[in-house]
């Protein structure tokens, strides 16, 4: 019987359009509940080291004394504890995939000025 089954949602597949999107060729469709990357507010940041110590992933690196946070996008889960956690509320989830690449190189972000400047910079 489960056989029978089975056969009958194979064989209907065969008539169903793909369930999947060849993306990136296909846009993808975003919403604001899409679980994108992660941004940081660079100037904003105190290079605290929590969201560093807090991903279970290991996908942030931060240097205080070189002024430099940086993620590996594709080590990310996408699983908003560095967002949660950051006592500055300078990181983002940003609604939007990263890019597709053939190299898996970290985003690197250089803290310019002090604390109290504004200048917004994307970990793109
Ligand atoms: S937790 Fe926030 S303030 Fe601290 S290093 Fe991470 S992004 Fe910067
Ligand atoms: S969303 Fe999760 S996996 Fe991605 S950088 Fe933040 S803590 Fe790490």
């Amino acid at each position: 019987m489960g056989s029978f089954v089975l056969g009958g949602v194979t064989f209907g597949n065969l008539f169903k359009k793909p369930a999947t999107k060849m993306y990136p060729v296909v846009a993808p469709t975003y919403t604001a509940m899409t679980k994108g990357s992660i941004v940081n507010d660079i100037e904003a940041c105190s290079l605290c080291s929590i969201c560093a110590k807090k991903c279970p992933s290991l996908a942030i690196n931060v240097d205080k004394p070189g002024k430099t946070w940086e993620i590996d996008p594709f080590a990310c889960i996408q699983c908003y504890t560095c967002v949660r956690a950051c006592p500055k509320d300078c990181l983002t989830m940003l609604a939007q995939y990263t890019a597709p690449s053939t190299t898996k190189e970290y985003k690197t972000l250089v803290k310019t000025g002090g604390d109290d400047e504004k200048a917004v910079a994307a970990a793109e």
